[in-house]
């Protein structure tokens, strides 16, 4: 498919100076060996939003940043036998009080969204931005994260031509179910510079 450039209004100096080889200026840098190339000539244009916290529902603690690099110890909490082994990332993870964090290069292909499909294309990482939002499924997020989360999106859309943000659930439909229906969609799109149609794929949520 073609794969028009971000729009030239929004592709200001300024905002593509917060980028450098796919990682942004804003957020702390954690790198994660979980990644692979892109196909070539991918058009990354889609959003993943997801949620995760571990153990689940406790936030604040290191955990999810040892889970996208490798470093989490399985034997600390039961949970984490039920997952040991996982090699995963995300490009970006938004904590409760907004802190930013990437672990991926968004030049790079990062391992979140696992089997998957958008408007008719297969393996979502392929051409997908994963972002994490400290959460758990189906509950609610903070004032911090949406501010985030909208500040990430207006400078992921100065560089990259998004058409589309989704959560993992609309993507991996029965088996996945995050970030659930605590995500405010009409929020996220309000306070994005994207229009509505970038988030139709969300429509019955919003
Ligand atoms: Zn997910």
């Amino acid at each position: 498919m073609t794969c028009p450039e971000a729009a030239p209004a929004r592709s200001t100096a300024k905002g593509a100076a917060a980028w450098e080889q796919g990682w942004y200026a804003y957020a702390r840098r954690s790198e994660s060996p979980n990644f692979g190339p892109r196909p070539p000539q991918t058009c990354v244009d889609l959003v993943v939003l997801h949620s995760i916290s571990l153990p689940p529902g406790q936030y604040g603690g290191p955990q999810v940043q040892q889970l996208f690099t490798n470093q989490l110890d399985w034997n600390a909490h039961p949970y984490f036998k039920q997952i040991e082994g996982l090699q995963v990332s995300s490009h970006f993870f938004v904590q409760r009080g907004g802190e930013l964090w990437q672990f991926v290069s968004c030049e790079q292909r990062a391992w979140h969204a696992g089997r998957s499909q958008h408007a008719g294309r297969d393996n979502c990482n392929d051409f997908s931005i994963g972002i994490e939002l400290e959460g758990l499924e189906g509950d609610l997020f903070e004032p911090a994260q949406y501010e985030t989360l909208s500040a990430l999106l207006s400078a992921l859309a100065q560089v990259y031509p998004l058409r589309h943000v989704v959560g993992h659930e609309h993507i991996a439909p029965g088996r996945k179910h995050d970030p659930g229906a605590g995500m405010d969609w009409a929020l996220v799109q309000r306070c994005s510079a994207l229009d509505a149609q970038a988030f139709s794929g969300v429509t019955k949520k919003i």
